[in-house]
């Protein structure tokens, strides 16, 4: 199997960012995430780079629904990143990990009163979902006595090539304005007092391993970026979304890279914002393409079972990554201790949790796992811990930063006093 250049075997061990990942597990346990803090810094750089070669006013936002972990958001504010946020957690995550609330844009199609009060405290552009939020945002700005700067959300109607659950461009989408109708919004954003349009924003959907739907919901923009500013707008910005996808499966699947992505989505936007005699800054908000490599999940194996599959058991399931049994996603699987040993059968890796569904990998070659060892799944940084729970009342595992052959807790696991914390027994009084 292929593997990036900071995923590394030697004496047949596995190693992320230059440690040993079997000796990561024995010393912290498992199960582990362990991420590589250089790899997302890189990441970064080269999705920057990728599109400031053709561009000067360049802002990528880290869409951090994707991983939440403060370490990971503060080394991407560390290279200037800013950040899409979904949530007044997200928000407040971002603000301490140091990215400027300039850089960052509260996104969502169902947020409270209270949700627009905090982005108006805080300075944050919003990216505004209807036209029943462009009203009360406005008269949350109004009793603040501030001006609530907003992007509208464009619903391009695009069908894009990933699964339907991360479709967020379609027609049917929950998400968006529907692009016959953005003028309108823009015309009544005008009409409001608290209100200032100054973008639009689109994100079309998720693990897009084509670059062509993202030069297509380009033109959308653009088309709307027109029609926008003959209205009157001052545009200073337009956001193209994130979306562009990883090589989950590390031989066979396109990996169009930062520079593919530029390539298709430049020459669209340079001509469109020269027809509209303007220069807004450019903004991407990449989640997965920043984050999704630099992760392994090490799961130790419990047992291995042959019924009409050999079921290798280990101790993490969808408690901790849920993506193979929400999206029926394909993770890489590696024994970590025997990293480079050819196959010699075909394993099924199965998780603790109660649920027929709860499989990390279907039907493998790998080297015969037995009881003790420890497998690595890859690529689980985004969308990995970010989406477990508690489910099974099994504690969420550490996490573990990697940098150059150092390593360090990046968040503790949780014990069963975390899973009680917050729960009462109610008693109830005649
Ligand atoms: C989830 C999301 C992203 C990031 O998507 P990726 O596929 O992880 O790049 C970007 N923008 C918005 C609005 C999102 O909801």
């Amino acid at each position: 199997m292929k593997l990036p250049s900071h995923l590394t075997v030697r004496d047949s061990r596995l190693h992320l960012g230059g440690v040993d990942c079997v000796s990561l597990a024995e010393e912290y346990g498992t199960p582990l995430y362990v991420t590589d803090l250089d790899r997302v810094t890189g990441n970064f750089r080269r999705f920057h780079a990728a599109l400031a070669a053709h561009y000067p006013d360049v802002q990528v936002l880290f869409a951090a629904k994707a991983n939440g972990n403060l370490a990971v958001i503060r080394a991407l504010a560390a290279e200037g990143a800013g950040a899409d946020v979904f949530s007044p957690g997200e928000l407040e995550l971002a603000i301490r990990a140091g990215m400027k609330p300039e850089r960052l844009l509260f996104n969502g199609s169902s947020k409270s009163r209270a949700d627009l009060a905090l982005a108006v405290e805080k300075g944050v552009r919003v990216s505004v979902d209807s036209l029943d939020e462009l009203h009360q945002l406005d008269a949350v700005a109004g009793e603040a006595g501030k001006t609530a700067e907003i992007a509208f959300r464009v619903n391009p109607a695009l069908e894009v090539p990933t699964h339907p659950k991360i479709a967020t461009g379609l027609a049917t989408s929950k998400f968006g304005i529907p692009a016959q109708e953005i003028i309108g919004a823009y015309r009544e954003a005008l009409a409001c007092e608290h209100i200032e349009p100054v973008g639009i924003h689109c994100h079309i959907g998720s693990q897009i391993l084509e670059v062509e739907p993202f030069a297509r919901s380009a033109e959308v923009m653009v088309r709307v970026a027109k029609e926008v500013t003959d209205l009157g707008v001052h545009l200073e910005f337009l956001d193209i979304g994130g979306g562009l996808g990883i090589p989950y499966h590390h031989d066979t699947d396109p990996a169009p890279t930062p520079a593919d992505y530029a390539a298709a989505v430049m020459p669209v936007f340079l001509k469109g914002i020269r027809e509209c005699g303007i220069d807004p800054a450019l903004w991407v908000e990449p989640g997965r393409w920043l984050v999704g490599d630099s992760s392994v999940l090490l799961t130790r194996v419990n047992s291995v079972k042959k019924a009409h599959k050999t079921f290798v058991n280990v101790d993490a399931g969808f408690n901790l990554l849920i993506r193979p049994a929400m999206y029926d996603s394909y993770h890489e699987v590696l024994v970590a201790d025997r990293a480079d040993l050819p196959a010699d059968g075909t394993y099924t890796v199965a998780g603790p949790i109660c649920e027929t569904g709860d499989i990390l990998a279907h039907d493998r070659a790998l080297p015969t796992p037995k009881a003790g060892d420890v497998i690595a799944v890859l690529d689980a940084g985004a969308y990995g811990y970010a989406m477990s729970s508690q489910y099974n009342s099994r504690p969420r595992c550490a996490e573990v930063a990697v940098s150059n052959g150092k390593h360090a807790l990046m968040r503790r696991a949780e014990t069963l006093d975390d899973v009680t914390a917050a729960m009462e027994t109610p008693a109830w009084k005649e």
